[in-house]
């Protein structure tokens, strides 16, 4: 089954940063963490935040410690101030979007206007900004109830952010009949109508389509009736197991789209499930070719190879002749460490790729093995290079295990947490990288000659900033799992906006480094075909930002490209030179 997923689906800003604001709360550990009504309508997430600590209260009355966090539909004026006299801290996670919307209100109103509100009048968004008003505010939800109003002095209108926008242009179509003066203030939110555009925008192209969302999500049912508008047989799941298998068997493409409140890996399941079912016209070649690929991503193999084949160019690029010697051991290596993830991850796995986690989970002890033989592999090869080479990969090695266990002897559970270097803020990225180069670059040249010393450094810095921008670009990836379980990952440090920034700034400095090593001659011609890759890698990043691909199994094999093309271009030089 094709499965066509929508680039807005999954959690709008607002939501993602009210979730952000609880997860790391939650994660500090500072004394209990209510929030203000359910912080978004998905009982899976919920539940993720009962388990964390995190209680759902609809009204602070008895409690007097702790933080209450104020969800991203706001509340009222007269509501916040009731909060702050409760002693609790009150963390604002109100959406900047309605922000605008209570702002508008309060400022209209103060001036003598009338405020109509497009909305449903017993939403808590809606019932906030109502709380603005200086004056009389109607709330209304359909045209018709636009003349049952009273004759109103300077009216405007405002939406609820998450309000079907013909429903609102109907609206407003009858208030300015009726009230020609009226200003208008189109305040629906951009993540709202675009998603609900996209699920227009599918109608002849799919065959069906998913919504995933919480039963009691208003903009998740919202995109539902859009469906039906638009005539695209749809279902309404809230997880993979309400899938009707039979009726998308019928199907040969399938559209999937999410609520606002839905998170990544409920939606990945769900894409996931989808995409096993067996479509119309699907043969048994390709499901033999996507399992097969899935097997490969899934036990780190693609990218393991991925490290071998950039071991290639990197012996290329520092003038060594190409064997297989050193990108086995860089294979090797790489696997390893990712076994070594897998032992250490606290859980995130299971939030950011659920498929992953349960292969995992199935084939542990089958992964464990390989990896603990391709520890004995890589050294027993390297150990065949010379002792240097043997003791750098034997330091390699258990350098990785360092990462991972505690540096100083702990006294109690919060020491042992802050000793670990995997728990500093955005080593992870930085250690796979810095791993990745010394593998690559680093080992096979251990024994060269001082003069080639530049040469190693300028390829070991390209590289570097390579690997670096795909291990953040996994990093952004991964950043809904990681958040839930507490990793200090790049994104969650600084943001995902300048992890962004950041990746680009690297990939820009490995491109600066390749053309001075090639300008003045430190590096072959080859640092110039190694522009490609680096570039490759640069489109990886906009595809992210731009929402060409979404996370997922396609977008991590994409992501693995710019390796492989590396490999194949040493190769084709290797060849031709
Ligand atoms: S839908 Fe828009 S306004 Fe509402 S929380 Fe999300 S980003 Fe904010």
């Amino acid at each position: 089954m094709r499965v066509k997923l929508a680039k807005s689906a999954g959690f709008c800003m607002g939501v993602r940063r009210a979730m952000e604001i609880v997860l790391s709360q939650a994660n500090k550990g500072k004394g209990p963490i209510f929030t203000l009504g359910p912080l978004i309508h998905n009982k899976q997430v919920m539940d993720m935040l009962r388990s964390k600590g995190v209680t759902t209260v609809e009204e602070p009355s008895g409690l007097s410690h702790g933080s209450i966090i104020i969800r991203a539909h706001g509340i009222s004026p007269e509501k916040r101030r009731a909060l702050k006299e409760t002693g609790l801290r009150v963390i604002d996670a109100t959406c900047p979007k309605v922000v605008r919307v209570q702002s508008l209100v309060q400022f209209h109103t103060k001036k003598g206007g009338t405020a109509i509100i497009v909305g449903d009048p017993k939403h808590a968004e809606v019932i906030g900004i109502v709380g603005y008003s200086r004056g009389p505010a109607y709330v209304v939800g359909t045209p018709d109830e636009i003349y049952s109003l009273p004759q109103l002095q300077k009216p405007f209108v405002v939406a609820q952010t998450t309000q079907n926008k013909e429903t609102f242009r109907r609206i407003v179509r009858k208030v300015t009949e009726r009230f020609p003066d009226a200003v208008v203030f189109d305040t629906i939110c951009d993540a709202t109508s675009s998603r609900q555009a996209e699920v227009r925008s599918f109608s002849g192209n799919v065959d069906g389509l998913v919504v995933v969302g919480g039963y009691h999500s208003g903009n998740t049912r919202r995109l539902m009736e859009v469906a039906r508008d638009a005539g695209i047989p749809a279902q309404h799941v809230e997880t993979e197991k309400d899938l009707d298998r039979k009726y998308f068997a019928e199907m040969e493409v399938v559209g999937l789209t999410a609520g606002a409140s839905t998170p990544n890996w409920m939606i990945r399941s769900v894409a996931r499930e989808l995409e096993g079912i067996k479509g119309k016209r699907e043969n048994f070649t390709w499901n033999a070719i996507r399992k097969a690929s899935r097997f490969l991503l899934f036990s780190n193999l693609l990218i393991s190879a991925g490290a071998g084949l950039l071991c290639l160019a990197a012996e290329v690029l520092t003038d060594n002749r190409p064997n297989w010697i050193f990108p086995t051991i860089a294979f090797c290596y790489i696997y390893a460490m990712h076994v070594l993830n897998i032992l250490l991850d606290k859980g995130a796995s299971a939030y950011n790729d659920p498929q992953r986690a349960a292969f995992i989970a199935d084939h542990k002890a089958f992964l464990l093995a390989l990896g603990g033989f391709s520890v004995a592999a890589g050294l027993i090869i390297s150990f065949f290079q010379g002792v240097n080479t043997f003791v750098f990969a034997a330091a390699l090695t258990a350098s990785g295990l360092v990462y991972g266990l505690p540096l100083l002897p702990s006294f109690g559970k919060a020491a042992r947490s802050r000793l670990r270097i995997k728990d500093i803020p955005g080593s992870r990225s930085l250690a796979e990288s810095l791993g990745t180069v010394a593998v690559t670059t680093l080992l096979p040249n251990i024994d060269r000659k001082a003069d080639s010393l530049t040469a190693i450094a300028l390829a070991g810095f390209a590289l570097f900033f390579l690997a670096f921008a795909k291990a953040g670009l996994f990093e952004i990836f991964r950043v809904q799992g990681d958040l839930i379980v507490g990793t200090e990952s790049l994104p969650i440090s600084i943001g995902e906006k300048r992890t962004v920034t950041l990746l680009k700034v690297a990939l820009l400095g490995s491109a600066c480094t390749l053309s001075a090593g090639l300008l003045t001659g430190f590096l072959p011609r080859f640092a110039l075909a190694m522009t490609a890759p680096v570039a490759a890698m640069f489109l990886c990043v906009l595809a992210y930002e731009r929402r060409w691909l979404y996370p997922g199994l396609t977008f991590e094999a994409v992501s693995e490209f710019p390796f492989y093309l590396s490999g194949f271009l040493a190769v084709v030089a290797a060849v031709l030179f």
